[in-house]
């Protein structure tokens, strides 16, 4: 029997994170109708301090939401990544080169967002969306009648997860990361750098001009105690992390080191929830993949939810769907990462080796780095859907 097409479909975004404010606009570009409520006000929600790396897949989606323009001017595009395995001593570089897959000519390998300008951004198009009703500051009420779908983007401790009744677990690091935004020499400012020290991970991140944001991966009690010591003394401790050729000179804001864990949510739907972002997934930072991962749970909502608002799926049948079209990409790029992190961070003989042969054939072959990189830039699953 032919599905008769709905109206009014309507949806509550739980968290406006991130996430939670790109799911409420690209459900409203779908056409339905949409509460968005946070505990946190909109100045609130723009005060962090911190950069996300956007790889092809996020800005694939924010093009088609008509985003992309508006955060062209507060976006750093970087043209180089330079692998650097520092227990090996050998150096892969990505270029654009490497991207000939996307058939677009000149294309930066992935672009760096301050949080700040990306939620203005998204809060400035909530406002500006007639079909989203934003409840900022607001904690969302229990009641879900009336709701065609809950979307649960209210971040790793999510309280919708667990009034949904779903599963979560969590395998802590035990190395943590400390984030900091520093003037540096040494670098071209269209250039990001990936460093793999024994301790841990370290991304050098451009964030225009000689202003680059880093990404300190180590065991979380000497981030702590890095993060306490004075500024002099920080850039000292700087200094021998980062290869010679790279100089931090000054600290443009405040140290801050957090713990990281890998993190899953299963199922990804439950009756009329859906778990998005943060709530389903958690990755170790190395690759910059954790926010392109979420805005990926984010697309696929986008196309279902088109399907049911234009008669071709029914809203019931639209959480089975997602869960069942999101597991394998989050799947493998957990289990990507954490295996990144553990080849990499550590000095044990029979895996330097390995890593010495897989540098090696990236650094010789073309092939194997574009496979790499669009893994990384589009998600594994894009490998062999073409
Ligand atoms: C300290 C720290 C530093 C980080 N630094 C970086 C970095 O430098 N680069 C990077 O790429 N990634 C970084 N990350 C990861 C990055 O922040 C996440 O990938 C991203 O925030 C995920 O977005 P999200 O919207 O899914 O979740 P969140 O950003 O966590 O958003 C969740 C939202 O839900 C809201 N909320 C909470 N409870 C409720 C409730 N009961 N009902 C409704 N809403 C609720 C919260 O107020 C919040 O606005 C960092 C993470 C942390 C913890």
């Amino acid at each position: 029997m032919p599905l008769t097409k709905r109206s009014t479909l309507r949806a509550r975004v739980n968290g406006a994170g991130p996430t939670g404010a790109l799911t409420a606009l690209a459900l409203a570009d779908a056409g339905w109708q949409v509460d968005l409520c946070d505990p946190l006000e909109a100045a609130a929600l723009q005060g962090r301090n911190r950069a996300y790396a956007l790889t092809h897949s996020s800005r694939d989606l924010l093009q088609r939401l008509g985003l992309w323009d508006e955060l062209l001017p507060a976006l750093a595009p970087f043209r180089r990544l330079e692998l650097c395995d520092r227990a090996t001593h050998l150096q892969v570089p990505f270029t654009a080169s490497d991207l000939s897959w996307l058939g677009e000519g000149d294309q930066p390998v992935g672009w760096i967002l301050q949080h700040r300008a990306l939620m203005q951004v998204l809060l400035a198009a909530v406002q500006r969306q007639d079909s989203i009703t934003d409840r900022l500051g607001m904690l969302p009420a229990p009641v879900t009648a009336g709701l065609d779908l809950v979307v649960a983007a209210d971040g790793h401790r999510s309280a919708t997860r667990q009034a949904a009744r779903i599963g979560h677990w969590a395998w802590p690091y035990r190395q943590g990361c400390l984030t900091v935004q520093v003037r540096l020499r040494g670098s071209a400012p269209d250039q990001a750098w990936e460093l793999f020290r024994p301790e841990g991970p370290f991304a050098v991140l451009p964030l225009g001009a000689d202003a680059f944001q880093l990404v300190w991966s180590a065991p979380l009690q000497r981030l702590r105690q890095l993060e306490q010591l004075d500024a002099v003394a920080f850039l000292d401790a700087l200094s021998g992390a980062l290869p010679e050729e790279l100089q931090a000179e000054v600290l443009l804001d405040q140290p801050k080191a957090f713990p990281v864990a890998l993190e899953w949510a299963w199922p990804l739907a439950r009756r009329s929830t859906v778990v998005v972002g943060e709530v389903a997934h958690r990755c170790h930072p190395v690759g910059g993949q954790g926010l392109n991962l979420c805005w990926r749970d984010v697309d696929e909502l986008h196309c279902l939810a088109r399907r049911c608002a234009s008669g071709r799926l029914r809203p019931r049948a639209l959480p089975g769907a997602y869960g069942r079209s999101r597991v394998l990409d989050i799947a493998l790029v957990l289990l990507a990462t954490d295996a990144l992190v553990r080849l990499f961070s550590n000095r044990f003989a029979p895996l330097l080796v390995l890593r010495r042969f897989a540098l090696q054939a990236l650094g010789r072959w073309g092939w194997m780095r574009q496979l790499s990189l669009r893994a990384m830039s589009e998600g594994p699953c894009r490998l062999w859907r073409g």
